[in-house]
């Protein structure tokens, strides 16, 4: 899931600096469960903006932001109130907030900051999990990710700076390596600590990355 977190309110308001009337954008995905593009969300920007003398003209609460051919459906609830409103706040991801400002001609700004990829805990409580490396070495890691657990993202082990299980870097966490290594232990997979992997290639990525499944079959 990713998960986000909202803007400081000075923050969305110097975005919509002489702005008269908005139009806001939820997310019934991601955001929602991170409570930061929800219906509540929705209804208490309203009231935030209305109480700064900018008024709600429109919203929507799509299931899915992200998703470009929704979102072109969802966006035509807004086409009378759209050419009025003097922006867009999206209440969505930073994904979501590009998908909708690919649709439309009009100034659409982000009220969250996406902070990462994680895991929900419980309810409200949420750990980054994964950094979309391209190039997965959870087989290998007890399915502990060391790119995203390991504060230096080390690969082939820990950095020696550990001190009482916790991480040299930041003490609250703790060092993935002893946590991978306490779990191959219990998988008997220790074995797989003796392999040397290569660098990461990061370098070699060339973003924006683009993944088309329907190329794919037509080449097998
Ligand atoms: S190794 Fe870690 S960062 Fe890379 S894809 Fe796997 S879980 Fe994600
Ligand atoms: S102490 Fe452990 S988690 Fe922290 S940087 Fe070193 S190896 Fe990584």
């Amino acid at each position: 899931m990713i998960i986000s977190q909202k803007k400081p309110d000075e923050e969305i308001l110097s975005y919509l600096e002489g702005a008269k009337k908005v139009v806001l954008v939820g997310c019934g995905e991601c955001a929602t469960v991170c409570k930061t593009g929800g219906e509540e969300e929705l209804e208490n920007m309203k009231a935030f903006l209305a109480s700064h003398g900018i008024e709600v003209v429109g919203s929507i609460y799509p299931q899915s932001a992200c998703n470009k051919l929704l979102m072109k459906k969802e966006l035509k609830a807004l086409k009378d109130v759209l050419p009025e409103c003097d922006a867009v706040v999206s209440l969505s991801c930073g994904d979501g907030t590009q998908t909708i400002a690919s649709l439309i001609d009009k100034c659409v700004y982000p009220a969250n900051n996406t902070m990462f990829l994680g895991e929900v805990e419980r309810q409200g409580i949420f750990t980054e999990a994964c950094r979309l490396c391209s190039d997965c070495v959870l087989a290998y890691t007890g399915g502990i990710c060391p790119i995203t657990k390991c504060a230096k993202s080390l690969i082939n082990g820990p950095c020696g700076g550990s001190v009482d299980g916790k991480c040299e870097v930041n003490h609250d966490n703790p060092c993935a390596w002893i946590e991978i290594y306490n779990k191959l232990n219990k998988l008997g997979q220790l074995d797989k600590l003796e392999k040397m992997y290569e660098p990461k290639g990061y370098k070699d990525t060339a973003y924006p990355r683009v993944i088309n499944l329907r190329e794919e079959k037509h080449d097998e």
